[in-house]
């Protein structure tokens, strides 16, 4: 295990920005707790050593000339929106260095818990789809009551979390073609019932593996 935290990682021919641990949930089943914080042999605590822009972009630019990437994904162990202006900062740097040819054309993904709206109490739906292409949101049930046992959000997120989570992919879906609602399978979730739910937002649907 390397024992410095890792801001980028590589994982199955990906990079993975790991922008923060803070997080507006405490889910029951999550990594954070169950990997103490590692992952793959990565040492993903940043114990409070939030990273800036400019050394993720680095740190990307480094990793990339190592080997080709699939795809950048802002995930964490920790809600990548909750650095919502440097992740935007990161994915236009990008996106600007892709059109220059500096930078090879390469996919950029959002795994998110849906609550960003409702944590910044605007929309930020717009500001996410002029730099992403693609944003995978857990909603972990297709009903509110599960979701508040499954994802416990912190107190001030209980009462219209569920509702927000649902406005924010509907929005997206507007503005995305590719805006993936998933559930982890095996989880005691109804996975008919939630892929009906993704689509009448507009969303496309996947059941995930349980690691
Ligand atoms: S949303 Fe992710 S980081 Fe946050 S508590 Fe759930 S599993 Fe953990």
């Amino acid at each position: 295990m390397e024992n410095s935290a890792k801001t980028v990682y590589r994982f199955q021919g990906n990079l993975y920005i790991n922008l923060t641990n803070r997080c507006p949930n405490a889910c029951v089943f999550c990594m954070k707790t169950k990997f103490s914080m590692v992952f793959n042999g990565y040492n993903l605590n940043l114990e409070g050593k939030e990273p800036c822009a400019e050394d993720v972009l680095k740190e990307i630019c480094r990793q990339t000339q190592e080997a080709p990437v699939g795809e950048i994904v802002f995930c964490g162990y920790g809600e990548p929106t909750m650095r919502l202006e440097t992740l935007l900062q990161i994915a236009s740097t990008l996106k600007e260095k892709m059109a220059k040819g500096e930078y090879p054309k390469t996919p950029l993904r959002l795994n998110t818990l849906g609550l960003g709206n409702l944590v910044y109490g605007r929309d930020i739906t717009g500001d996410l789809a002029k730099v992403l292409d693609s944003v995978s949101i857990s909603i972990n049930s297709p009903e509110q009551e599960q979701w508040l046992k499954i994802v416990r959000p912190l107190p001030q997120y209980r009462e219209n979390g569920y509702k927000s989570v649902l406005e924010f992919i509907k929005l997206l879906a507007q503005k995305m073609d590719n805006v993936v609602v998933s559930i982890v399978d095996k989880q005691g979730i109804d996975a008919a019932k939630t892929k009906a739910l993704a689509e009448s937002l507009g969303a496309k649907f996947r059941l995930r593996e349980f690691i």
